[in-house]
Parts: structure tokens; sequence; C-alpha cells
């Protein structure tokens, strides 16, 4: 297969076309894929907004109080206000925070992102990214795919995830068939929304290069049965069970990587 960044894409503003801004520079093909950075679908969807827009209540200020203690360096409470605001439930509040964001997604901050926004102090993850993917896929024609770059549990560095898709499934289903020696695989779900979007993150980059959308060419999905779950069921995620029980304390051997 071959993943190539599409070129000269503007800065993206509230209400423009994204799909046809993308249509107009990639020459897709049929069965391709098109992954798309949430921070230009958020862009696009008007999900900028400053620190004004979440005045701190009790709770928010509490925590970025504790933060600063604990890292030494100045927060603002509106930010942990807007990562409240974005998320269904916080995990940890400290030492950093933690959010389950309203469409399902763990991450750091609930995916606010303060780089690679002009004239705005904060980027929200858009609303509902599955629901982006299909707007944007039934334009393309082709399956589409929302990342962010993320942190993970145990693996030191961030690397490209789906937070939503359309057009295709979310994996492919080995559970059933045979590996080498003809032993049926009894657990692998290879989730390859997930892998598209780290081989899309490796052409889109992380600093100004500015580009946002990769398409992946020559890819198939297989012959293979798809699933359509993204996100842990929470009540079978015993991680986040555990990790709604941690509590850190002053003593914990921890500093900012
Ligand atoms: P995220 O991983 O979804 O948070 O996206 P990033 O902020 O890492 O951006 C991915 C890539 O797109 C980076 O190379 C940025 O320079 C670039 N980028 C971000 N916003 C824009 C934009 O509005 N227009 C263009 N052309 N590039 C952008
Ligand atoms: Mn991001
Ligand atoms: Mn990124």
């Amino acid at each position: 297969m071959e993943v190539f960044a599409v070129q000269g894409l503007p800065e993206v503003r509230p209400g423009d076309d994204l799909a046809g801004l993308i249509d107009e520079r990639a020459d897709l093909r049929p069965g391709d894929v098109v992954l798309v950075a949430s921070t230009v679908v958020s862009k696009a969807e008007d999900r900028k907004a400053d620190l004004s827009a979440f005045p701190a209540g009790e709770r928010a200020r509490r925590i970025a109080s504790r933060l600063e203690t604990i890292t030494g360096d100045p927060k603002d409470p509106r930010f942990a206000q807007a990562v409240i605001e974005e998320s269904e439930e916080l995990l940890l509040e400290a030492p950093f925070l933690l959010a389950v964001t309203r469409f399902g997604h763990i991450t750091v901050n609930a995916g606010i992102d303060r780089s690679n926004v002009p004239d705005a102090d904060l980027l929200l993850l858009p609303e509902d990214p599955g629901a982006s993917a299909r707007r944007l896929g039934d334009r393309l024609d082709v399956p589409v795919i929302v990342t962010d770059t993320s942190g993970r549990p145990f693996r030191h560095g961030q690397r490209g995830v789906a937070l939503g898709y359309a057009g295709m499934p979310a994996s492919r289903d080995w559970r059933g068939e045979r590996d080498r020696d003809g032993r049926e695989l009894g657990v692998t779900v290879q989730s390859v929304v997930d892998e598209l979007a780290g081989a899309a993150n490796l052409v889109t980059g992380e600093g100004g290069g500015g580009t946002p959308v990769a398409v992946v060419r020559d890819w198939s999905f297989g012959d293979h049965d798809g699933s359509d779950e993204l996100f842990r069921d929470p009540g079978k995620d015993v991680v986040r069970q555990a990790l709604r029980q941690w509590r850190y304390t002053e003593d914990s051997d921890w500093s900012p990587e």
C-alpha cells in the first residue's frame, strides 16, 4: 500500500467546506481511504474557543491549584473547566487530567489542543468524530478516518489514533481463522482504523508542516469479518476501573515527560 499526504491545504477556517478542500487536491480513486487530522475537522466545525468561555467553577479551581503545586507551573483554572465540560468523566485529576470524552475516547486534557491554533486559545475535539467522518465520507465517496495524535498507557510517546470512522469497519476480526499451525485464533481483533491512523500520522507530522490529510491507496480490508467496536465497553474495561480507584499522592515519583 501507499500512504501520502495531501499537499497544499490552506489554514482551515470555521465553516470551510473541508470535503471540497480535500477533493480539489487529492485526486481520489475508488478503494482509497482518507485520513483527516481532527485539528482541521475541529477548525471547520468551529470548535475553536477562548478561555473566557469557561469561567472556572469550584472543582476546576481546586484541580488547577493542585496541578500547580505538583508541576510547579502556572495552571489556568479555566482550562481545567474546559476539560471538565468536554468530558463525561475524569479518570484522573492529578498528576494530569485524564478524561473520557463525551464520544468515548480516553485521553489527556480531553484532547484539547493549544498547538496549531491561530486566533484562539483552544481547539476542542470534534463533538462527534464518527458523524464528522460520515459527513466527509458521504461527500468524498471513500472511507474516512478522523484521527488525533494521542498518548497511550504503558508505552512512551504519542501516536495517531482513530477518533471516528465511516465507510469501513473499525477492526478486522481474525477470530475463527487459523494460524500457521492450523490452530484457531481466539482473541485477535485488529484495530485497522488505529493502524491506518498511525501510518497517516507518519506523513502528516506534528509541527508547522501543514499536511493534515493523508490518503492510503492500494490497501484492502480483505476477506475477514469486521467489527465496529472502537472503545472498550466501560463495564469490561478493568484498566479504567482500576484508574478510578487510584489516587496520586505527593510522594509518588512522577514528573512531566
Ligand atoms: P492532531 O494530531 O489532529 O491534533 O493535528 P496536529 O495539530 O498534529 O496537526 C496535524 C498536521 O496538520 C500538522 O502538520 C499541522 O501543521 C497541520 N495543520 C494543522 N492545522 C492546519 C490547517 O488549518 N491547515 C493546514 N494546511 N495544515 C494544518
Ligand atoms: Mn490533537
Ligand atoms: Mn498530531
